[in-house]
């Protein structure tokens, strides 16, 4: 089984698909489809945590996951077929139909179901699908992320557009994850083209230096990550001053604290990168702090944000 999918039965899954409800082994695409073969498609992933004393399950910033993946399927001449509003209704109702009680991972995606041959984005129709799967920790957090800097760089916007959650750009993190595992490591961290530091290959990075955050701005080929929204908020909630520009590679050996962020990761201690250790190899103050608020506002614990939440259970779904 794979690090992060808890045991259950996927055919026995509800998805959405084909603008309706059904099992996830009634649901196929062709071998031939386009999104399959030439990456022409684009997705999501958003986390529903449960909450064993409430017996509910909070998804987490639903709203702003569906924003972004219209913003995916603009760039790639494809248009949702509903609205945010209506995708998260439908995520709700998704969830309540399979009646998880444990964490969960939603990929909705949007795909070119074209089944010909002929590379485009023009005149080929598209699928809408969403897949729900119980879900477990993503990265080993307790211990701490060992990192390195790895020997692929980030698609540059002018290749494929990174700020767009696109299937086929998922080719460039692969290579990059599995590259880190290979030698050792749990994560590799790209660089952009000009040596920049761009990200992880599926969470953002920051780091903290003489107790001030620093993370790669939008212009460093990074997608705007919803996850390092919420601590771009909780810092400055915090009083913590966040900078947003760009990282030299040094940058990151000389960190007091570098975590990642992301929806699979939450916020994840980076203690090593390229065999340094980083600060004292630990988990840092700050770290530990914007990290142990998350993770109580994403149970629902935390009053002044929960507009970031949508209770899948509760008899009225908040947006
Ligand atoms: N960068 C990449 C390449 C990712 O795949 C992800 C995961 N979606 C992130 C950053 C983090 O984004 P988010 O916080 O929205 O999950």
């Amino acid at each position: 089984m794979r690090e992060g999918v808890a045991a259950r039965d996927l055919n026995a899954t509800v998805v959405y698909a084909g603008g309706g409800f059904r099992r996830y082994d009634e649901a196929k695409v062709g071998l031939l489809t386009h999104g399959l073969q030439y990456g022409t498609g684009c997705f999501e992933g958003i986390r529903g945590y449960w909450s064993p004393q409430e017996r509910e399950l909070y998804l987490v910033q639903l709203r702003e996951h569906y924003e972004r993946l219209a913003a995916s399927a603009k760039i790639l001449l494809m248009e949702l077929p509903h609205s945010t509003q209506e995708l998260i209704e439908i995520t709700v109702d998704l969830c309540t139909r399979n009646r998880f009680e444990i964490d969960v991972y939603v990929r909705p995606c949007i795909f070119k179901s074209a089944e010909d041959v002929g590379v485009r984005l023009h005149d080929a129709p598209c699928a809408f699908a969403i897949v729900p799967i119980p879900f477990t920790a993503y990265l080993e957090k307790s211990k701490g992320v060992r990192a390195c800097v790895s020997s692929w760089r980030r698609a540059d916007d002018s290749m494929v557009p990174p700020r767009a959650k696109i299937t086929g750009l998922y080719v460039n993190s692969a290579l990059a994850k599995s590259e880190a595992i290979a030698n050792g490591y749990d994560e590799g961290i790209l660089l952009s083209n000009d040596g920049h530091v761009s990200e992880g290959s599926a969470e953002n990075i920051f780091l903290v230096r003489r107790g001030i955050l620093y993370t790669p701005d939008p212009s460093q080929n990074v997608l705007e990550g919803c996850t390092r929204r919420a601590v771009i908020e909780i810092a400055r909630d915090f009083g913590i001053d966040v900078i947003e520009r760009a990282i030299d590679r040094g940058e990151l050996y000389a960190a007091d604290e570098v975590f990642f962020t992301g929806t699979a990761a939450g916020i994840a201690a980076v203690t090593s990168i390229d065999r340094r250790t980083v600060g004292d190899g630990g988990i840092g103050a700050i770290t530990r702090r914007i990290g142990d608020l998350y993770d109580r506002i994403v149970v629902g614990r935390e009053p002044r944000y929960a507009s970031w939440l949508t209770r899948a259970y509760a008899a009225q779904a908040v947006g």
